[in-house]
């Protein structure tokens, strides 16, 4: 059997050791570079590859393809390999077949790490031989190459979830849907919906679908289809006798007659956003009968994870947040809903088509100043020119730090939450973090 793997990075090497493993021909072929330690796994291995090309006679001869999820089906080649009928199938498709391990899946448009990380970290507090893998770190292939887990947490993209054909959670986590790729989805959101729910399509009824009650596409979504899983709802505003919600500050979650309670002041994440990602964890924790005493702790201590509402530094009592991984509208949305002093807000970055409205009252509520740091910053000015005091372009991260601290007073708060892409001004979301926690260190 010859497989060929398209992109030759984190999924694409992974899923090529683990083929060598099972008995295939493998060749990986890349359109760019490959970087040099991939390069290197692959020749111990002595795995075929080629970079910068796709050889056309060496890719449509397989009798089934790895896409990594960064490549569109839209390229060339792809086109070519579905026209000839060859099967082309994400990492998640061609690796779970080779494991017995337990599976827990989360997908949604915001907090999926957040939430894949909680809950691999209750698991993990709690002793289970459990991998963290799919969008973030080491491949999922590549640590069933290794045999290494007896159940998987894995951080699913809609990218990855195109390419599955018969692969199931047992437990599989919805954390909410908002618009977002749109240019991968033909511009129709129904069809980013469509994507996200493909990870419940062959559940069963012995498996489980956790999903947020508030959201609206959500429940649109539930009004035309059905999902054979059983359903685990969460919601900040409603109460279930299964499912998780929050009342009087507290998260109470109710699941197979077993009922968990917990004070939310004592979870250590903040924010409304990240009481959705708490019960969404938790209840997934329960599922594997998880000890109370070790969720509550865990949840307790769970210090959060990088550039998503992660406090800096406090300096003459004001508090810099780095929210870089705030991307897209809904994550500033609830970055806003979490302050709790006036702010200093710097936005801005390549806009995906923003609809900036849906922010209004809260930048009314809560925002003094606004710094745009953008190559563009006309439409965030257009919005909200005539609603903020003072309004400021700047073009490089250090001048927004500085900006930012000039504009702010003692109990204020500067929070970098762009609403956008990163890549007019910075290499990744995660450089213009960074960047952002040196300058304020400069301070
Ligand atoms: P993802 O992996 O889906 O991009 P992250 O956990 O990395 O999600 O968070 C991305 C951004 O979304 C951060 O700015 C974070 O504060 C915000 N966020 C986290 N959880 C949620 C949620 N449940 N709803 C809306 N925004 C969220």
């Amino acid at each position: 059997m010859r497989l060929v793997i398209l992109g030759g990075g984190e999924s694409g090497v992974g899923t090529a050791i683990l083929g060598k493993k099972k008995g295939y021909e493998v060749f990986v072929s890349d359109f760019g570079k490959i970087k040099v330690n991939y390069k290197e796994v692959l020749i111990i291995n002595g795995i075929a590859w080629e970079e910068e090309k796709h050889t056309e006679d060496l890719i449509l001869n397989a009798d089934v393809v790895m896409k990594s999820p960064g490549i569109p089906d839209k390229s060339p080649i792809v086109k070519k390999l579905i026209e000839k009928g060859i099967p082309v199938l994400s990492e998640i498709e061609f690796a779970a077949p080779f494991t017995d391990a337990t599976i827990i899946g989360i997908t949604g448009s915001n907090g999926k790490t957040t939430t894949t990380m909680l809950t691999h970290h209750l698991l993990k507090s709690a002793g289970l031989n459990v991998g963290l893998g799919g969008n973030i770190g080491k491949s999922f292939a590549w640590q069933i190459a290794d045999n290494k887990y007896d159940s998987y947490v894995l951080e699913l993209s809609s990218f990855q979830l195109d390419g599955i054909l018969n692969f199931k959670p047992h437990i599989a986590i919805i954390t909410n849907i908002s618009p977002d790729h749109l240019d991968r989805y033909d511009y129709k959101y129904e069809n980013y919906i469509d994507a996200k729910f493909r990870i419940t399509m062959n559940q069963t009824e012995e498996d489980y679908l956790i999903y947020d009650a508030d959201d609206e596409a959500i429940a649109e979504w539930f009004k035309t289809h059905t999902t054979k899983a059983k359903l685990i709802p969460f919601s900040l505003t409603k109460t279930f006798s299964e499912g998780a919600y929050i009342k009087n500050n507290k998260m109470e979650i109710s699941i197979n007659q077993e009922e968990f309670t917990m004070d939310t002041e004592y979870i250590a994440l903040e924010g409304k956003h990240n009481m959705k990602n708490a019960m969404a964890a938790t209840s997934v924790a329960k599922l594997m009968q998880i000890r109370k005493s070790t969720i509550r702790e865990s949840l307790s201590n769970f210090q959060g994870v990088e550039h998503r509402l992660e406090k800096v530094l406090k300096i003459q009592n004001v508090q810099y947040i780095n929210d870089s991984k705030a991307t897209n509208v809904n994550a500033t949305f609830f970055a806003l809903d979490s302050m709790n002093t006036p702010t200093v807000w710097i936005v801005g970055g390549v806009d995906k088509g923003n609809d900036y409205n849906e922010l209004m009252s809260l930048v009314r509520e809560k925002v003094k100043a606004i710094i745009c740091l953008g190559v563009d910053n006309k439409k965030i000015i257009d919005v909200f020119g005539n609603v903020v005091d003072m309004m400021i372009e700047v073009d490089n991260m250090n001048d927004a730090v500085k900006m930012a601290q000039r504009l702010s007073e003692k109990g204020d708060t500067v929070l970098l939450s762009p609403a956008c892409a990163s890549f007019d001004l910075f290499e990744s979301y995660e450089d213009r973090g960074k960047q952002f926690k040196q300058a304020v260190k400069n301070l």
